[in-house]
């Protein structure tokens, strides 16, 4: 059966994809409804009236010229095909309207028609996909037992925040926080309300972190760990002696701990300069040092290293 051009013509334009087909130069040669209704409604970064005096690869750069990352990007994978170096382009790129969020694929294939070629690139809606992987990868960053952070997004962040204050040449702190003869409070009070105590520990740690360059995380088990960026060691051992004294106000029953009637943490803190990647380990090292010394030295105390300024 012999299918006439307006059948074919309205199969393309039945469906949500949004296609255009150029020819070997990019100068458009067909669209179908979609891609016209989208370039109306969005204020695409290829006008959708007048396509066929349009040519793709130049809508491309002009959108790149402005400071456009698609139309970098797009423009160079659609010659990389038309050229034949690659046999198939596919790109995801963010396209957020002040009040959705949204993402888009691009797909561009050749066309073989009659001698002549051709080149197809098809847009497609992905935001729900985008969205899903969005909350799984948020839900993959958040501790069960407390909603804060856990270790994969402290390590992540760590390393962010590092990077930022080597640029920078800022002190970045470290604390880490691990609650005393937590194991007593177990034995004593049973796990379920061990977990509770994990549970409010967490919020009131979680008061100290105010900026988006400060992070707290579950560590380990009854252990926190405590970012600040471009924080001085000072700045942040107030926070912790806050935090020290809300938790005293708390007044967590851990009656057999010989550290006291009362929950109480013992704090490692320490502060440095970053000037290489590996800064981050002894960063990490120092902390968990000043823990060993907080512990030894009584507990219910903050024990603190500065290596942000050269000499101590
Ligand atoms: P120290 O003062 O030396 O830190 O003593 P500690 O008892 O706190 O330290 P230890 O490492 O001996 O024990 C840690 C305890 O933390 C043991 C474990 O049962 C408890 N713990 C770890 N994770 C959880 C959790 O998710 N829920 C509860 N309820 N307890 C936990
Ligand atoms: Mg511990
Ligand atoms: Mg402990």
């Amino acid at each position: 059966m012999a299918y006439s051009p307006g059948f074919l013509g309205a199969i393309l334009d039945s469906i949500s994809e949004s296609i255009v087909v150029i020819d070997g130069v990019g100068n458009i040669q067909y669209v179908n409804r979609s891609w016209s209704e989208y370039g109306d409604t969005n204020n695409a970064c290829i006008p959708s009236d007048d396509w066929h005096t349009l040519n793709y690869l130049t809508e491309c750069d002009k959108a790149s010229a402005m400071g456009d990352e698609f139309g970098t990007n797009a423009g160079s994978g659609i010659r990389s095909v038309l050229n034949g170096s690659q046999s198939e382009f596919y790109l995801e790129y963010p396209c957020h309207s002040p009040d959705e969020k949204r993402w888009f694929m691009m797909r561009v294939a050749p066309l073989q028609l009659n001698e002549a070629g051709y080149f197809v690139i098809v847009h497609k809606n992905i935001t729900e996909r985008k969205l899903a992987e969005e909350k799984v990868s948020a839900l993959a960053r958040i501790d069960g037992l407390t909603g804060i952070a856990n270790r994969r997004a402290f390590d992540e962040f760590l390393h962010e925040e590092c990077r930022r204050c080597m640029r920078l040449g800022k002190p970045i702190c470290l604390a880490i926080v691990d609650l005393d003869h937590f194991k007593m409070l177990n034995d004593t009070y049973g796990h379920q309300l061990g977990d509770d105590c994990l549970r409010q520990t967490a919020s009131l740690l979680q008061e100290t972190v105010n900026r988006p360059s400060d992070l707290c995380a579950r560590y380990g088990g009854e252990e926190f760990a405590l970012i600040w960026g471009d924080t001085s060691l000072e700045q942040a051992r107030q926070l912790l002696n806050q935090f020290l004294r809300s938790l005293s106000d708390a007044k967590m029953l851990n009656i057999h701990s010989p550290a006291g009637k009362y929950l109480t943490a013992s704090i490692g803190l320490t502060s440095m300069v970053p000037t290489t990647d590996s800064d981050m380990d002894e960063l990490i090292g120092q902390a968990d040092h000043m823990l060993y010394m907080a512990k030894a030295n009584g507990r219910n105390r903050i024990e603190s290293q500065d290596k942000s300024t050269p000499g101590r």
